[in-house]
């Protein structure tokens, strides 16, 4: 039995001026799946996740999660709800520690927080390693578990991540979809925009093919590595 679906993404436009980059996006993403979204550069995969994230206001279209409209929210009221987007550049402070940056994923609801930042410590042991130091000095790898640490300290219901393994070597990406794999494994619902696609093809439960700002494909992971779609979406944009 399929679970029951907790975002739905119904016919969004959004854009930066006149001319939208997204012309009506549907998506759904059920409970405790990881979601692929896929395209060449320039698609429109961070609009879509920036406009999600309330960082962005859609033109038209609605964004439900568990049935609440959340499209046109302000972005605080987006990650209360537990829309939680960790962006594209990872974008930790970096002259915060790392222990203050994990803190500050706490800014809405800061209970409990000395056992968030610890359980966020046993899940990301090298950031214990560092917790002192200024998050500017950590490696690209160690930054995105910084990065995805301070987006679970906001105890999100579906973890919005933006190109997580950009600028990785691939023995820190494969330790970084390692780490996806268990936080799905743990119920975490996720959607994942990511370059990598026979990676996140492998990793994700479904995905959806995106291509000059819209939906072109939709599966299963084995129906999506067997279409044609994505390898056309990537060669067409070349
Ligand atoms: P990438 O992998 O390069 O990030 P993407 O699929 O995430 O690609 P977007 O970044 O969403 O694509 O960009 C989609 C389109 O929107 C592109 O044509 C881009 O030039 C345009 N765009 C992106 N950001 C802005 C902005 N701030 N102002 C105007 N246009 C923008």
């Amino acid at each position: 039995v399929d679970a029951p679906e907790l975002l739905g993404v119904g016919a969004l436009v959004a854009g930066y001026g006149a001319e939208p980059v997204l012309h009506g996006i549907d998506l759904r993403v059920r409970r405790g799946e990881l979601v692929a979204l896929l395209g060449a550069n320039g698609a429109g995969k961070s609009t879509l996740m920036r406009a999600l994230a309330g960082l962005h206001r859609p033109v038209r279209g609605g964004i439900h999660l568990e049935g609440t409209e959340l499209a046109g929210l302000p972005a605080e009221r987006i990650v209360a709800r537990g829309l939680v987007l960790v962006p594209e550049g990872r974008q930790v402070f970096p002259e915060l520690s790392v222990r203050d940056n994990i803190r500050l994923g706490a800014f809405l609801d800061s209970r409990d927080i000395d056992a968030r930042t610890e359980s966020m410590l046993e899940r990301f042991p090298r950031l214990r390693e560092r917790l002192h130091q200024r998050a500017g000095l950590l490696s690209g790898g160690e930054q995105q578990m910084l990065a995805i640490a301070r987006g679970l300290m906001s105890k999100p219901r579906v973890l919005l991540l933006d190109e997580p393994s950009l600028g990785l070597a691939p023995k820190i990406i494969l330790e970084l979809f390692g780490a996806l794999d268990a936080l799905r494994g743990e119920g975490l619902t996720v959607v994942l925009v990511d370059q990598m696609a026979a990676l996140a093809l492998a990793l994700c439960d479904r995905a959806y093919v995106i291509e000059g700002g819209r939906i072109v494909a939709e599966g299963s992971a084995s129906e999506i590595a067997a279409d044609g779609a994505l390898a056309r979406a990537y060669l067409g944009a070349a």
